[in-house]
This record gives structure tokens, sequence and C-alpha cells, in this order.
């Protein structure tokens, strides 16, 4: 396999160590070796420093294929950040904790939801209904406090559907999901893998939503009931759409949709299954740029969705 310049990027990106630093083969050689000679000839331009796993530099030398077989298998760190990751959850990289008491992912507590009408017939709305109905949706309460409501954007038709938690507070200005910096990593992943946001044909552009398409005020924990009136929406969105594969990010995301309770690093691994369509779980990127290491598990996880894509539609 020939690896593009942004497939390279998004490797350096994830850390995985097999591409990062890049090194010459006569470095490769030298680190195999221990030939000082060789790794002080001129090497190419490398990427930006960045500390590799141990063990590991000498995965330089092989092959891309070979390369990633080693980066799949995982170093040690990686294993270790996988162990940790349920312990080290998003609630560290600041993102709201989900409460134990799904299946509607949700904080524990009394607070209850303002509620409203909820438009009727939604699913059998056809795209422009499912938009207006969403624009003027007073179902819940944070209608009151959201700029606009964040439909989704992409293909109508698209391959791969992006399924987050909620619009934060510039995607609340924009209208668009993920455009913030995690959104930007988003960006830089779904590059490593082909996909784009971008207007692309549907095997390459994604559709990307959100499990509530209002803003939480302060970006409080997402209430039960707020994602009970919410979730006809997005499942009308995957009927439309009809994905051949749903990329879930964020454990609230992940634990609404599948309506778990166990955390990520146990659901993560596995294709699930929503309303017939396969389910592959992966980290928040606000969470993967808070805790790095786990870039190579999201790696994984990117890799074995396009292996679903692909045992669908083989080549
Ligand atoms: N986080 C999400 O889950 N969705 C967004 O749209 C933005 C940030």
């Amino acid at each position: 396999m020939t690896w593009s310049t942004a497939q390279r990027a998004m490797l350096r990106e994830l850390g995985v160590p097999a591409f990062w630093p890049e090194v010459s083969a006569d470095e490769a050689t030298a680190q195999a070796t221990g030939d000082a000679s060789a790794s002080a000839r001129p090497a190419v331009p490398t990427a930006p420093a960045a500390p590799a796993a141990p063990g590991v530099q000498a995965a330089a030398a092989l092959s891309d294929d070979e390369a990633l077989a080693a980066a799949m298998a995982r170093p040690d760190a990686a294993v270790r950040a996988e162990r940790n990751a349920d312990r080290n959850t998003e609630r560290s990289a600041g993102l709201r904790p989900v409460a134990a008491s799904l299946p509607s992912a949700a904080p524990t507590g009394s607070a209850q939801a303002e509620l409203g009408q909820r438009p009727s017939g939604i699913d059998t709305m056809d795209w422009p209904a499912l938009r207006t109905a969403v624009a003027g949706c007073e179902a819940c309460g944070l209608c009151k406090s959201r700029t606009q409501a964040v439909f989704g954007v992409g293909h109508p038709q698209a391959h791969w559907m992006i399924v987050g938690e909620a619009p934060g507070e510039q995607e609340d200005k924009q209208g668009e999901p993920f455009v913030g910096k995690a959104g930007q990593l988003l960006d830089r992943m779904l590059a490593a893998v082909g996909l784009t946001r971008d207007e692309a044909p549907a095997a390459e552009q994604v559709f990307i939503a959100n499990v509530l398409k209002c803003r939480p005020p302060a970006n409080r924990n997402p209430l039960p009931q707020e994602v009970a009136q919410c979730e006809p929406y997005l499942l009308r969105q995957v009927q439309l759409v009809q994905p051949k594969l749903i990329l879930a990010m964020g454990r609230f995301a992940v634990q609404s949709l599948l309506k778990s309770s166990e955390p990520i690093g146990k659901l993560r691994g596995r294709v699930h299954d929503y309303h017939g369509v396969p389910l592959v779980v992966t980290y928040h990127p606000a969470y993967l740029l808070r805790s790095p290491t786990d870039k190579a598990l999201a790696w994984d996880d990117l890799c074995r969705a396009r292996e679903v894509l692909q045992a669908q539609s083989p080549r």
C-alpha cells in the first residue's frame, strides 16, 4: 500500500511510531546495526521531532504494509494506554462525564429537562422536511439557549456517517458540527483514511451529525429527556443516508447510540449494530487532543472501520 501525504501526516499525528520520526534507510540501518557512520550521513528531511515509543524505531525501515502491521500490533505504550483509557476518562479531557445509569447517557441527579412538543412524522420526513423540523424544534429547553440547531453536514448518501455528542460553542455559532479544534483533528483523521467533509463522491464524503442538535448551555451534560427528544432526528438521518458504517465518537455518543453504560475501552475493538448499520466505536477527538497516546488506538479504530467497509464492497 502506498501512503498519501495526508495519511503520513495523520500517522505522525497519531504517533504511530513506524513512521514518526521518519528516518532514512541509512539511519534505520544504523539504528538497527549500531553503525554510527551510517547515521552521520545526511538524512532526508524529517517530520517535526516527536517522541517515538521505545524499541520501535527500526520499524521505519519496513515497507508500508509491514509498518502498518507493526503499528497495528501496537507498542507497549499504546497497550498500556488502552488499559488506562477507562480510568483516564474523557472527564480528564474536560468533556462531560456520562453517568453509569444509561441507556440514556446522561448525568445522574434529579435535573429535569424542560420539554416541549416534538413534531410528528419525523420517521417519514424527507431531507428538506427534516431540516426544517430540526431548525424549528422546540421539543426541549435547549431551543431557548441555542443560537441555532446544528443539523449536520455531508453527503446525503455517504458511506461513512460520523456521530458526535452535541454542538459546542463554535458549532452553535457556525451551525456546523465539529468546527473547533476537535473538528480540525477529526478532519485530519478522516483525511488519513481518504475521507473528507467537503464535496466528494459518496464513498469519500462523510456525513457528520451529533446525538444532540442543540448546544447544552455552558456545555453541560445532556439530560436523558433531551437525548430522548432528539433521538428520532438522528435515527431519521441514518435512515435517509443509509450509511454503510457509523463511526461513533466519544463516550456520550457511543453510550447513547448503543444504549450501554460500558466504557469505550470495553466497547471498542468490535463491530456493533445501530438499526442495521455496522457501528464502530472510537474516542472523541477532543479527548485525543488531551490524551495523544490514545491516538494510536483511534487509528486502530479507523482501520477497523475501513475494513468493515471494504468487506461490504471488496475491490
Ligand atoms: N463535539 C461534538 O461531539 N460535536 C460537535 O459538533 C463538536 C464537538
